[in-house]
C-alpha cells in the first residue's frame, strides 16, 4: 500500500507510521522530501490484481507504464520474474481494490491493497522479498493498522490478513499481535512528535547501513549532558 509521506492535518499516513517505526530519525529527515516511486510496488500491484494467473505480459507492462509513466524501462525484467514465480502461486481473490481507510479516534489513513468481500479477507502488497518464515515486523504493524483502520471506516472486523510477497510468489497470511499493535501505538506516538519538529533518538536497531541520511544523522555521535537534561 502506498499513501502520500505526510501528514494531512492532524492525520498521518500509515505510511509514514511505518517510516517511523523503521527509524524515526530516518523519518525525520525525508519528511518533506517528494515520493519517488521505485515502480516495483506498482508492477507488483498489477500482477497481483491479475485474475488469471498468466496475463498477457505485453498487456500488463502496458498497463503499468500507464498508470506510472515514471517506470523505468529496465524493469520489465523485473515484470517478467514476478510473473514467472507468481505463475506458480493461486490469484488470492478480490472484490475491492484500493479502499481508503481511516481511523478518526487514532488519526490515521491509508489503503487496503484488496478486500474480498465474499470472506472478508483482505490482503496487502509488498515488493520485497518474503522472510524465512512468518511476515516481516513492519508488515505486521502496517497490517495492524490496516484492520484498526478498516473497523472503523467500513465496520468489518477482522484479526487477520494476507500479506503478498510478489517476487517470492509467497502469500502469508498473518495475525497481528499485541505487541504489533503495542508497536503500532508506539510508532504512531513517534511520528507525532517528528512532525511537531523533534529528532528523536536513535533506535538499537536502526538500519544505518543502507541510510541516505548518516551524514547528517551522525548517529553514533556520544551525547552531551545537556542534550540528555533537554530532551524533549
Ligand atoms: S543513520 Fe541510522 S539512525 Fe540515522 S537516520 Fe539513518 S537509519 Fe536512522
Amino acid at each position: 500500500m502506498t499513501e502520500s509521506n505526510n501528514k494531512t492535518g492532524d492525520t498521518i499516513s500509515i505510511s509514514s507510521i511505518i517510516q517511523a517505526y523503521r527509524c524515526p530519525r530516518r523519518y525525520y529527515f525525508s519528511r518533506h522530501d517528494p515520493v519517488i516511486s521505485s515502480g516495483k510496488y506498482t508492477i507488483c500491484k498489477q500482477v497481483s490484481l491479475c485474475k488469471d494467473q498468466t496475463p498477457d505480459e505485453d498487456q500488463l507492462w502496458e498497463e503499468i507504464c500507464l498508470i506510472d509513466p515514471t517506470v523505468k524501462p529496465d524493469l520489465r525484467e523485473y515484470l517478467s520474474r514476478c510473473l514467472e514465480i507468481m505463475a506458480h502461486t493461486p490469484v488470492v481473490k478480490y472484490t475491492d481494490s484500493d479502499i481508503q481507510v481511516h481511523s478518526v479516534r487514532y488519526g490515521i489513513y491509508g489503503l487496503v491493497d484488496k478486500l474480498d468481500s465474499s470472506s472478508n479477507t483482505i490482503s496487502i502488497i509488498r515488493s520485497s522479498g518474503a522472510p524465512a518464515y512468518g511476515c516481516w515486523s513492519d508488515d505486521r504493524v502496517r497490517l495492524a493498522a490496516c484492520i484498526l483502520c478498516l473497523k472503523e471506516s467500513t465496520g468489518i472486523d477482522i484479526v487477520g490478513g494476507n500479506i503478498e510477497y510478489i517476487p517470492d510468489g509467497i502469500v502469508r497470511y498473518c495475525e497481528p499481535q499485541p505487541r504489533d499493535r503495542r508497536r503500532l501505538l508506539q510508532a504512531l506516538h513517534m511520528a507525532q512528535k517528528v512532525m511537531n519538529g523533534n529528532l528523536l533518538d536513535k533506535p538499537v536497531n536502526a538500519p544505518c547501513k543502507k541510510c541516505l541520511y548518516v551524514n547528517q544523522c551522525n548517529p553514533d555521535k556520544p551525547k552531551t549532558l545537556s542534550s540528555i537534561l533537554f530532551k524533549k
